[in-house]
């Protein structure tokens, strides 16, 4: 006798359940989005015991026909495709023809269905994937698929359910994904009878992220001839801290999808605006001719084939990057909350005091330049310093400063302001700075194309160990597109001259940790040409020496250097995050305040 076997229809399509017939969630997803593809402007979900005794999904779609209704849950039964190529221009999230087929066979259900000139609606009664009876209704557009007791006939399935309040996350949260492209339908979830959400009808996009996520997003876009994008974010100064509930969500062709490539992207694009770790919310709309993907590659169609990766990740960073960098060139926003609640008398006077009483440093700060040329010996940190009081002197003038009221400086580290709504902030004063420099060496940098350099009188030899001298020798011309003249000698190397964005003489072991910070950044199992290795290196060198040259944590600062600090933090692009993605400001608000303290 034959072992093999030849398996009936039943045990076939069963098996096939369970792939895309998981749990209650697969059942609403399967039945909503038959709905969404009916083109209902209402749908309705009443579900008993989290889906798992009972799921109803009522719409005001097209319907179907009495000859429709009894054909719809045979396997391989569609109105959506005729022939394979159908697939790859499919904008219906259906084309299978098996979910109806595969519910029919876990479960006991019933469709009720009309069209919307007939005089009856119908009434199909299935159990065990066949067809009980079907009896006329009454009048009704739209179609109501009730689905009892899943998996009564497959115990070991119903074993895998997880907990009431579980299964109904997974409901709840599907239901939130799909509606949001699905803005023009209303939405409605009943649980026991009771109304657990309904979303309205809204305009677009951004209106329905707000309902239900109660997210203010801003809109980004990308387009080009092969694809068009847009990404709905929210703004990264709202991330305060690390939060679990963090959404990114993605869409091809309105079907929600996972993707690496795209939440690559995002955490690239958002690299130097979030400290490291932190996820933004994201939603992402990638509109792309069906055509170029294959969305037929997974049983749930979660994810989607493209042929070319490289697509998904330009139009979704290209997208966010863009709105980003504008964003924070115009954010005038930002800098109108920060407004003094020292009168501008107060700040005159108390800067003319200690002008005054420092004119010795003030007369070295006017010749600051010429005595970098002229008289490198004369110079010491201090000139570093004298230039800041003369540029906050320039600036009082010109009436530019940003306002607020400085409290103090806490562990030598912070510098704490309150601002016009009452906020404390703790600022870094390091990486205050660093931010600060950063933006500006860039600027520097991008409009010439190299840092200009400040030769040193008597070029200062460093002794560099083996494994960094060949760099040196190799890289040469990098060092000098970024400011540093330098020779080799037998096993030290001699500087000659040094950015002079740096606006004073680094100590050689200051100098000597630039140098290597930057050998270290050159990747070098990559050949790259040159002028590739300065673009791919210029953020991260800037970087290095913005940070090499900023204030440390733990330096006493005056009310005035302070004051330049939070000044110059306040004119960059980008005041929330230092360019290691660090966060730089920690906002207490009156509000957070006043209720630790139980004032409110
Ligand atoms: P698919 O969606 O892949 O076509 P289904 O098994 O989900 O397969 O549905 C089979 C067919 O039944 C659909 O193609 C559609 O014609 C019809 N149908 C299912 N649900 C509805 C509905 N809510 N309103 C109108 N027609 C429906
Ligand atoms: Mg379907």
């Amino acid at each position: 006798m034959s072992k093999i076997q030849i398996l009936d229809n039943s045990t076939i399509t069963k098996i096939a359940a369970g792939e895309v017939i998981e749990r209650p969630s697969s059942v609403v997803k399967e039945l909503v989005e038959n709905s969404i593809d009916a083109c209902a402007s209402q749908i309705i979900v009443k579900i008993k015991e989290s889906g798992k005794k009972q799921i109803s999904v009522i719409d005001n779609g097209t319907g179907m026909s009495k000859d429709d209704l009894i054909l719809c849950t045979k396997r391989h039964a569609t109105s959506k495709i005729k022939k394979i190529e159908d697939i790859f221009s499919i904008l219906s999230y259906g084309f299978r023809g098996e979910a109806l087929a595969t519910i029919a066979e876990v479960s006991k259900m019933e469709i009720i269905s009309g069209l919307k000139d007939s005089e009856f609606s119908h009434k199909l009664i299935l159990e065990n994937g066949k067809q009980v009876d079907i009896i006329p209704d009454t009048k009704y557009q739209g179609t109501t698929i009730n689905v009892y007791n899943l998996f009564y006939n497959i115990p070991a399935r119903q074993k895998f359910l997880k907990s009431n309040s579980y299964e109904l996350k997974r409901i709840i949260d599907w239901l939130k994904t799909i509606s949001i492209p699905n803005y023009k339908i209303n939405f409605k979830l009943y649980n026991e009878n009771n109304l657990i959400f309904d979303y309205k009808i809204t305009n677009n996009i951004k209106e329905r992220l707000q309902d239900v996520f109660k997210l203010n997003t801003i809109k980004a876009e990308y387009n080009d001839a092969i694809i068009n994008s847009q990404v709905y974010y929210t703004n990264p100064t709202d991330i305060k801290e690390i939060n679990e509930n963090t959404k990114q969500i993605f869409y091809v062709n309105n079907r929600p999808i996972l993707n690496k490539t795209i939440s690559f992207a995002i955490s690239k694009a958002f690299e130097s605006y979030i400290p490291k770790g932190r996820k933004p919310n994201a939603f992402v709309f990638l509109d792309i001719n069906p055509n170029i993907i294959d969305v037929n590659v997974h049983p749930q169609k979660l994810e989607i084939r493209v042929k070319d990766d490289n697509t998904f990740f330009y139009a979704t960073y290209n997208a966010i990057k863009n709105s980003l960098d504008k964003g924070f060139q115009d954010n005038s926003e930002r800098k109108t909350k920060i407004i003094s609640l020292l009168s501008d008398e107060t700040e005159k006077n108390e800067l003319n005091n200690y002008l005054n009483n420092n004119n010795k440093k003030l007369n070295d700060i006017l010749n600051f330049s010429n005595n970098l040329q002229n008289n490198q010996s004369k110079l010491n940190v201090d000139s570093k310093e004298n230039l800041i009081y003369n540029n906050q002197e320039k600036d009082l003038q010109n009436n530019n400063l940003q306002k607020y009221k400085i409290l103090g400086q806490y562990n030598n580290t912070f510098i704490l302001i309150e601002d016009l709504n009452q906020s404390l902030l703790l600022i870094d004063q390091h990486v205050a700075e660093e931010r600060y420099n950063f933006e500006n060496y860039l600027n520097i940098f991008d409009n010439d194309n190299a840092i200009k350099q400040q030769a040193l009188i008597l070029p200062l030899n460093l002794e560099i160990d083996i494994e960094y001298l060949h760099i040196f020798s190799e890289y040469q011309d990098i060092f000098f597109t970024f400011g540093f003249d330098i020779s080799l000698l037998k096993d030290e190397i001699l500087v000659r001259s040094i950015p002079i964005i740096l606006g004073r003489i680094p100590s050689k072991v200051e100098l000597k940790e630039m140098l290597l910070d930057i050998c270290n950044n050159i990747d070098q199992k990559e050949k790259l040409k040159t002028d590739n290795i300065i673009n791919n290196l210029k953020v991260k060198i800037l970087t290095s020496l913005a940070c090499k040259n900023s204030i440390k944590a733990d330096t006493t600062l005056s009310i005035f250097e302070m004051k330049r600090i939070v000044d110059n933090l306040f004119k960059t692009k980008n005041p929330y995050t230092c360019p290691h993605g660090r966060p730089i400001i920690i906002e207490l608000t009156k509000k957070e305040i006043y209720h630790k303290i139980g004032r409110i």
